[in-house]
């Protein structure tokens, strides 16, 4: 499993990156993108997923 950017709802605000303990997220282009081969839905770090939790955009970020 993984976690994915909505690139339509995400606003660029830069809160997810710097707490992603696998360094799975990056900025291509201005778009704010999750590798899935990186994000292990934060397993072994965190009881939930940190980009989750800061993302202050409802929804923005969900699992698939
Ligand atoms: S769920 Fe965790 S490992 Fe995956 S992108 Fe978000 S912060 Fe990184
Ligand atoms: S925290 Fe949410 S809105 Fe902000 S850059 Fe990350 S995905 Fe986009």
């Amino acid at each position: 499993m993984a976690h994915q950017i909505n690139t339509a709802t995400c606003t660029s605000c830069d809160a997810c990156q710097p707490e992603c303990p696998n360094v799975a997220i990056r900025v291509k282009g201005g778009v704010y993108i999750i590798n899935d081969k990186k994000c292990n839905d934060c397993e072994g770090h965190f009881d939930e997923p940190q980009c989750v939790s800061v993302c202050p955009v409802d929804d923005c970020i969900t699992e698939v």
